[in-house]
C-alpha cells in the first residue's frame, strides 16, 4: 500500500513518503514522512495493522511521521508489541521523535537499532535483513525473504491414495509408509521484497534486488539530472530499471520523486528505455500494488 510518494516536499498530488507491506497477515511501515498518519486513514490503514516499523534515514520525508504514528500506535492501545528498526546512529533522532511530545505509553516498541549489514529480525514467515546504502546520511535498504517450501500436488497425492488428514501427517513428519512428502509435492520458492530508498548506486542497492520478486525503489530524478542524483545521493529512473533488470526483478515499483518534474509517465518511459521488461509500477500516493503471483 503506497502511503506517499514525494521526496523532499509533499506536493499537492504527493505526500512525503510511506509504505505499508503487508506480509502474511503482519504489518511492515516503510519510512513514515510527514502527514502518514492522515494517509493511514485515506488508505484504510489502521494502527492495528502495524507490527514493524522500518526506517531507511533519518531525513525528515523519511520519518518525521513517526512521532504521529508512535503516538497513534499508543492511543489504540494496540493489542501487539511493535518493533522499530533504522540507523543505530540516528537514535537521537529516534529518541526525540519517539518522544516529541506527551503522550501515555500503553504498546510496548522494541527499538531494534541498524549498525551493519545482515538479518536483523526472524519474522513468523520471513527473515528481514539490512544492507548499507551510500546517502549523505547513514542509510540501511532492507530486503524481506520466504524461506523455499514445498507445494501438495493433488495429483500425486491422489496417485498414492493420501487423503484427509493423512495429508497432513505427511506434511509434518516427511513420510508416509512408503511415500515421501517429495513424491507428492514439488519446491514451492519463497518469495522476496526489498525496499531500497535514498542512496546514489552502490553494491548494496544490487545486493538488495537481487532476484525480488518485487523491488520498491527511489527514483528520485530523470535520467538528464543524473550529474544532481549522484551528488545528492540518489538515483534516476534508467538507473533503478537497469538495477531492476540485471537483478531478475520481476515487479519494479518506482517511487520518491522530485517535485520538479510533472509527468510520471516520463520515469515509465526512461525504465523501459533501460531495458526493463517485468512488471513496472510508477507509484502514486493511495496505490494499492499486489506481489506477483508465486512462481
Ligand atoms: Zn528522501
Amino acid at each position: 500500500m503506497v502511503l506517499g510518494t514525494a521526496s523532499q516536499v509533499p506536493t499537492r498530488h504527493r505526500n512525503h513518503n510511506g509504505y505499508l507491506l503487508r506480509w502474511d497477515g503482519e504489518g511492515i511501515l516503510f519510512d513514515p514522512g510527514e502527514g502518514t498518519q492522515r494517509q493511514m486513514l485515506r488508505a484504510g490503514v489502521a494502527a492495528h495493522d502495524i507490527n514493524r516499523i522500518c526506517i531507511t534515514h533519518f531525513h525528515g520525508d523519511h520519518s518525521l511521521g513517526l512521532a504521529g504514528v508512535i503516538q497513534r500506535i499508543n492511543l489504540d492501545q494496540v493489542p501487539h508489541p511493535v518493533a522499530a528498526h533504522y540507523p543505530a546512529s540516528g537514535q537521537k533522532f529516534f529518541d526525540r521523535l519517539r518522544y516529541a511530545t506527551a503522550y501515555r505509553e500503553t504498546v510496548p516498541l522494541r527499538e531494534e537499532p541498524v549498525a551493519e549489514d545482515g538479518p536483523v529480525a526472524q519474522g513468523g514467515s520471513y527473515l528481514l535483513e539490512t544492507r548499507r546504502l551510500s546517502h549523505p546520511v547513514e542509510s540501511f535498504g532492507y530486503r524481506i525473504t520466504e524461506p523455499d517450501g514445498r507445494r501438495m500436488v493433488p495429483e500425486r497425492l491422489a496417485r498414492h491414495g493420501i487423503k484427509g488428514p493423512d495429508v497432513g501427517r505427511i506434511q509434518r513428519e516427511g513420510r508416509l509408509g512408503g511415500v515421501t512428502l517429495e513424491d507428492v509435492s514439488e519446491p514451492r520458492p519463497g518469495q522476496c521484497f526489498a525496499f531500497v530508498m535514498d542512496t546514489r548506486l552502490c553494491p548494496g542497492v544490487h545486493a538488495l534486488a537481487e532476484g525480488c520478486d518485487m523491488l520498491v525503489i527511489e527514483s528520485t530524478f530523470l535520467d538528464e539530472d543524473e550529474r544532481l542524483a549522484t551528488d545528492h545521493g540518489h538515483l534516476t529512473a534508467g538507473q533503478a530499471a537497469r538495477v531492476a533488470r540485471e537483478a531478475g526483478v520481476r515487479h519494479l515499483v518506482l517511487t520518491h520523486f522530485s517535485q520538479r518534474y510533472t509527468d510520471p509517465a516520463e520515469f515509465e518511459r526512461q525504465a523501459r528505455a533501460a531495458g526493463f521488461e517485468g512488471e513496472l509500477t510508477v507509484a502514486a500516493d493511495l496505490m494499492r500494488v499486489p506481489l506477483p503471483k508465486r512462481r
